[in-house]
Order: C-alpha cells, then sequence, then structure tokens
C-alpha cells in the first residue's frame, strides 16, 4: 500500500520522551508540524515541548490508541519500546521503523544473526540462555565481556569475564538472564554511521563519526575529513546500508562499529534511531539526523546531508553538576559560550546524577584543528578529562 506524504500541518507522534524525542519534536515543529509524545513521566525532556503528550505506559490500549488517533505517523526514540506496541498502532497509523526492526535491535543474539546474514563481519561470541550453553561456552571468548541480551544500555547490563568460574558467577548476577558472551577485541577506536532510509528504499547519510566511549558512555564524538583513514569510511558506511537493507528499514538508522588494532572493520550493534553519536548534525550539517527522522515517517524526500562545519561533540554528563563540590551547580556555561562556535542543547532535565546525559554540547570551526582546540578549551572549563 502505498502512503500519501504527510505534509506540514498534521501531528507526528513519538514514543518515548528523552532527549531523543524532544530534538525529533523540535525539528518536526521547525518544519511546521505538531507533534504528540508518548511517555509516563509528566516532567519527560520531549513532553514538556511538544504540542500534545500522553502520559500513559507504553503498553497502555488507551494511551497508543489517543496517540494513533493524534498522529499521522508515529516513531519511537528508544528500542525498549514494547514491541507489541508499535504493532498496535501500526493497525490504527503509519508507524516507521517496523516492529520487527525494532525487535532485532532489542535482542543482542538476534541482532548478531542479522548481522551475520549480510555478511557483516561481528565479534566471535556465543549465546548463553541456557545452563548447557554456559557449560559449553568456548575458552576461546576468554577474556570476554557477557552482555544482556536486553535492555542493556550504556555499558549497563554488561559484566568483564576472565575465566570460566567469573563466566559462570557473572551470568548469575546478572539473574541467569538470556546473554552473549563476546570475545574482548582490541580496539584502536569507534564509530558510527547515522543513515535514513526512505519507505522507496533511497538511502541516506551523515558522514562517519568518530566516538571516545568512557565507562562505556559516549564522551566525545569528532565529525571530519580526517577522523579515519577513507577507505574505512566507505566500508562502514557499505556495511551500514547493508544492514538497513537486510531490515528493509524505514527511518533512521546508527549502526556502530569497532574498528580493531589490526584495521579491521566490526559491527557492535544498531540503534533503530537517531543516535547520541548523531546530535552534531544539528549544528554541523544542513541536514539533521533530526530532520532525516521527520522526513522519513512523513514519506518527504531524503536529500544527502552536507556537513559544512567540522565538528566535534562532547556529552555534558551529570557529574558536570559536581565538579565543584556535593552540592550540584550549574557548570560555567558564560564561560563556555564565550568560546567561538560552541552549541549548547541541555535537555531540560532537573536533577543532575552521575552518568545522566544532561545535554551535549556542539563545537564547531573551520578547520578539524581550530574545532578539536576550542572543544579541549570547553572540556577544561567543565571538568572533562582531555581527549
Ligand atoms: P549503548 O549505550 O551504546 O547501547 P551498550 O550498553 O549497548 O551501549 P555496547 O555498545 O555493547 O553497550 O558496549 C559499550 C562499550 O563497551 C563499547 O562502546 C566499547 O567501548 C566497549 N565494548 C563493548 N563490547 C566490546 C568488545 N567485544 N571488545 C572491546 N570493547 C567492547
Ligand atoms: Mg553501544
Amino acid at each position: 500500500m502505498t502512503r500519501p506524504v504527510i505534509l506540514p500541518g498534521a501531528t507526528l507522534g513519538v514514543l518515548g520522551g528523552g532527549q531523543i524525542g524532544r530534538m525529533f519534536v523540535h525539528a518536526a515543529q521547525a518544519m511546521g508540524y505538531c507533534t504528540a509524545v508518548l511517555d509516563p513521566d509528566p516532567a519527560s525532556p520531549a513532553g514538556r515541548v511538544s504540542h500534545h503528550h500522553i502520559r500513559t505506559g507504553y503498553e497502555d490500549p488507551q494511551g497508543l490508541a489517543e496517540l494513533a488517533r493524534l498522529a499521522a505517523a508515529v516513531t519511537t526514540e528508544f528500542e525498549n519500546v514494547p514491541a507489541s506496541a508499535l504493532a498496535a498502532l501500526a493497525r490504527a497509523t503509519a508507524v516507521s521503523p517496523a516492529a520487527d526492526a525494532v525487535a532485532v535491535a532489542q535482542h543482542r543474539a538476534r541482532e548478531k544473526a542479522h548481522f551475520v546474514a549480510c555478511g557483516v563481519p561481528v565479534a566471535p561470541h556465543a549465546v548463553i540462555a541456557t545452563p548447557e550453553q554456559l557449560a559449553a561456552a568456548p575458552a576461546a571468548l576468554l577474556p570476554g565481556i557477557l552482555k544482556t541480551s536486553t535492555l542493556g544500555y550504556d555499558g549497563k547490563g554488561q559484566a568483564q569475564v576472565g575465566t570460566p568460574a567469573g563466566l559462570a558467577s557473572a551470568w548469575e548476577r546478572l539473574g541467569r538472564v538470556p546473554c552473549v558472551l563476546e570475545q574482548r577485541l582490541p580496539l584502536a577506536f569507534e564509530c558510527s554511521v547515522v543513515l535514513a532510509r526512505g519507505r522507496d528504499g533511497a538511502v541516506v547519510h551523515l558522514p562517519v563519526q568518530r566516538n571516545l566511549h568512557r565507562g562505556g558512555i559516549l564522551a566525545v564524538t569528532e565529525v571530519h575529513e580526517q577522523n579515519m583513514p577513507p577507505a574505512l569510511a566507505r566500508q562502514a558506511v557499505a556495511a551500514a546500508e547493508s544492514v538497513a537493507q537486510g531490515l528493509d528499514y524505514t527511518g533512521v538508522l546508527c549502526v556502530e562499529f569497532f574498528v580493531l588494532q589490526d584495521g579491521s572493520l566490526v559491527v557492535n550493534e544498531i540503534a533503530p534511531r537517531p543516535h547520541n553519536s548523531g546530535h552534531w548534525s544539528i549544528d554541523g550539517a544542513d541536514v539533521s539526523q533530526f530532520e532525516l527522522q521527520v522526513r522519513a515517517m512523513a514519506g518527504l524526500p531524503l536529500t544527502p546531508p552536507r556537513q559544512h562545519s567540522p565538528a566535534l561533540l562532547l556529552n555534558l554528563l551529570g557529574e558536570l553538576w559536581f565538579a565543584r563540590g556535593a552540592e550540584p551547580a550549574a557548570p560555567p556555561w558564560e564561560q563556555v559560550l564565550a568560546l567561538p562556535g560552541c552549541h549548547l542543547h541541555l535537555y531540560g532535565k532537573r536533577e543532575a546524577r552521575p552518568g545522566r546525559k544532561m545535554g551535549h554540547l556542539t563545537v564547531t570551526a573551520a578547520t578539524p584543528e581550530a574545532a578539536r582546540a576550542t572543544a579541549l578549551r570547553a572540556a577544561a572549563l567543565l571538568g572533562i578529562a582531555p581527549f
């Protein structure tokens, strides 16, 4: 069935009211759409800036019916939305990405199987869902990382394991839930590709993003032509495109990669939505990942984004509010904003907690060197360790 293009003036809906939903709402509203957010939290970052905020659980039939009634199309801003909720919505309105694509991203074992089916290299791994699978885990995967198959994010639901006994006790600690044991790989660095795929299968993408994680959480993203060898960047884009095509994906997809010390590329995981590493595109590209999300769900043309400025993104985590004492205090915004090319984004979260994503800072400049130098000065002012 060909659906009509959804034009500005209509209402676009999103499941989830976090910062990604908030930036989606900003992009949709800038283009003249109304927005509807479903999130139970009355203070959710996206709910507070949306035309409509439905405050029910993600599986509440009335909340979902209300969202379907309001919105000409619905998308999601986090992958742990129950697939049943997407399926229920799809019976009443246009939903992208589709429930079955989100179900793959929700589940590490399924995700890995999909990568293998697409012919994209993955880390050596084994599924551990039963005591028999635990006993049979190949020793060659150690030292490794045991990751829960579902509900992990920002390094949560993971344990480093060095020995078979350590593996058994880590599985106990994780509650004997289905897991994937991955070999710990010698990383040179990490990168990601954000792409958008339309209903017609057309694909556009942002430039490949080089990512630095600290403690399992994204800390810094660097995007410019010199951030990695061009052949490697082309390989990452091609791999991301085949992952999207294999899912018959509609919407914005992020594919995260490891680059190993021998220069080879390994896919880590996917996010069926805009991604933290793509937030720089609001300030550094002529089409942001959030505008791509709007265009894809509305059936509008996807024009290739053009990066107009080298960009660095610094994540602003809750611990920066405690850099000067035990009582939370806002970082020195005035000094940071005195630096040229600094774009501050705060998500409207009331309470700062260590590890909580409170906002991000994008630094743009005429050259990669200048962007990096300014980002390092901003980091020093904020209490972020140099990179
Ligand atoms: P996200 O918030 O991105 O969803 P997550 O909790 O799903 O994170 P992963 O992306 O699996 O976790 O891992 C977090 C980080 O841990 C990676 O970005 C990488 O730095 C490190 N890591 C994960 N798996 C491996 C591995 N097999 N070998 C080496 N390092 C790894
Ligand atoms: Mg990750």
